[in-house]
């Protein structure tokens, strides 16, 4: 049985995984959000007193995270993926930096891809949100949708978000490491950050979260006869 995918994708920061929630929320569909996964590896690197940098100790870290999600149920996997420390400026940074390594991509490939075939029991269908997800992880998703805002919006919403988490950081520092990521993630050789030529461009600069989940049902129910939307 196949189920259908919506694949989301977007530069940090864009919104795309607020809308993601919210999309698998109305459909009731499974969501996965796939940089979690990139920041756990780092996590992983870090903890082990690696060097992210390092392709040897990104690929133990990657290695190392796959066990810990194979071996353990799926609700210590949620655990893993959860945790409040994947959130800071540091790990995501150390992120984008090991996601930039073919090995550590091809060790995640797998885990997407099962989840989205496989949403689990009750789900109607995966919403996956990334940076690659359209073009490489599910190219034969049913609605590809590239989510975008300006890059100062972007900065603003971020750094409310670590504010609220009690992470102190400057307006500078929060740009600066959100025009590296930029570059890093659209930059580099292995899936880099792009849109999928059949992706619907959505900038949710000026937008709020209603009025962006509200264009994307709109795009969703253009797209698949499938979901009934309350
Ligand atoms: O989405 P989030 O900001 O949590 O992602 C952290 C980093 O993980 C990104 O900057 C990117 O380098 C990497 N990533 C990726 N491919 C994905 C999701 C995230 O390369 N599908």
């Amino acid at each position: 049985m196949s189920y259908p995918i919506i694949a989301i994708d977007g530069p940090a920061a864009s919104g795309k995984g607020t809308l993601s929630r919210n999309i698998a929320e109305k459909l009731g569909y499974a969501h996965m959000d796939t940089g979690s996964l990139y920041r756990a590896v780092a996590f992983e690197v870090l903890e082990m007193g690696g060097d992210p940098e390092n392709a040897d100790d990104a690929l133990k870290g990657a290695d190392s995270l796959a066990n810990k999600i194979k071996n353990d149920d799926p609700s210590s996997s949620g655990f893993i993926l959860h945790n409040a420390k994947l959130r800071g400026d540091e790990v995501a940074q150390a992120a984008s930096v090991v996601a930039a390594m073919e090995p550590v991509r091809k060790q995640l490939v797998i885990l997407q891809r099962t989840f989205a075939q496989n949403p689990g029991e009750g789900y109607q269908g995966a919403v996956l949100d990334g940076r690659d997800i359209g073009t490489v992880i599910c190219p034969e998703a049913d609605v590809k949708l590239f989510v975008t805002a300006n890059i100062e919006v972007r900065a603003g919403r971020r750094m409310k978000e670590l504010q609220s988490r009690g992470i102190e950081a400057t307006n500078g520092t929060v740009l600066e490491d959100m025009r590296a990521r930029d570059a890093r993630d659209t930059e580099r050789k292995s899936s880099p950050l792009k849109p999928a030529e059949d992706a619907v461009m959505l900038d949710t600069s000026q937008l709020s979260e209603s009025e962006v989940l509200e264009k994307a049902l709109e795009i969703i129910q253009g797209k698949m006869s499938g979901p009934t939307i309350s």
